[in-house]
């Protein structure tokens, strides 16, 4: 199963689900080469801001 990140739109990088820190954070943002040599490029997946937004919509 692949890891599931977000897309940051406060900060154009990626964090974990869970994480709802400060974006300055170092350890806890990702940007797509550090997620490549973590998991592999096949390891992991994320939600674009525009998943995020129709995720919201599609819950009301
Ligand atoms: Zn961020």
């Amino acid at each position: 199963m692949k890891i599931q990140y977000v897309e940051c739109g406060c900060c154009g990088h990626f964090h974990l689900p869970e994480f709802f820190g400060d974006c300055r954070d170092n350890a806890n943002r990702f940007n797509h080469m550090q997620l490549d040599e973590k998991h592999g490029s096949k390891g992991w997946d994320y939600l674009s801001e525009e998943d995020q937004l129709q995720a919201e919509e599609s819950d009301q």
